[in-house]
């Protein structure tokens, strides 16, 4: 007999598959990134009842299948972030969100730190508590998660200290560049002044409030102070995490041009 496993996933996206079923894209907690087949889902709807829309948090019972996908046994919400689906900003960037989490993740390799970090993320927009800062330190954590984070501290290349006035931040070195490395730096490089070399380093080491079961995690990042004189020091900032990105992933991500579109992109 088929073995059921019992897990927690986040509802990454869902595709219809023949007349009456649906495959789910989870990210589980002690899982990974899994498909599951919901036999039924699309013939009746009490079968999953609203469970499988996307960013919803569910108890799940997973059987092994043969192949790759996980059937779908049974599933109860545990959160669905109604507050998510109230404001156009939120939803796209808890899609852009998902977007990354499932890019970043191999097939069944388990990641309980990033499941963690999403469902906080996801808390956090829909209380309408996460803004560019709580964006940026989701990135950069969730790319450490998986392995890839960029170096902030020295350079990526030999290790000695970065004492530019204005950084080298290379994507394809893997962080910054110190004044003797520079040269071997790449076009996707990016200069930093220091201000968003602190916003990048800020971002990197926020603390998330993980592992607490607790409806309303929240991510402890402060959010710059509205006026502050930081935009150039953004708009230097995203545009690193932008290129780091397209750079770890290997393209862009489809979600970002529902950002611009909402105006939270440049
Ligand atoms: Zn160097």
């Amino acid at each position: 007999m088929a073995q059921e496993v019992r897990d927690r996933g986040i509802v990454l996206g869902t595709v219809d598959y023949g007349e009456s079923d649906r495959i789910v894209t989870l990210l589980t907690r002690d899982h990974g990134k899994v498909g599951a087949f919901a036999r039924g889902a699309r013939a009746s709807r009490r079968r999953f009842a609203g469970a499988l829309l996307p960013f919803t948090v569910l108890e799940v019972r997973l059987v092994s299948r043969r192949g790759e996908l996980f059937g779908l046994s049974s599933c109860t919400i545990e959160e669905s972030f109604p507050g998510l689906r109230e404001s156009l900003e939120a939803i796209s960037l808890a899609g852009y969100a998902a977007e990354l989490c499932r890019e970043l993740c191999k097939e069944r390799e388990p990641h309980p730190e990033l499941f963690e970090r999403l469902r906080a993320y996801l808390a956090a927009l829909a209380a309408g508590e996460a803004g560019e800062a709580q964006r940026m330190a989701f990135e950069l954590g969730a790319v450490a998660d998986a392995g890839l984070m960029p170096r902030l501290d020295a350079c990526a290349r030999c290790g000695a200290g970065v004492s530019q006035a204005r950084a080298c931040f290379d994507p394809v070195a893997g962080g910054l560049l110190c004044a003797r490395c520079e040269p071997f730096a790449s076009g996707q490089r990016v200069r930093l002044g220091p201000a968003a070399l602190e916003l990048l380093r800020e971002a990197q080491s926020a603390v998330f409030e993980l592992g607490d079961r607790a409806p309303g995690v929240r991510l402890a990042v402060r959010e710059p102070v509205p006026g502050e004189p930081r935009v150039e020091a953004r708009r230097e900032a995203r545009q690193a995490v932008r290129r780091y990105l397209r750079h770890v992933l290997g393209k862009e991500l489809r979600s970002l041009e529902v950002l611009r579109q909402v105006g939270l992109e440049g």
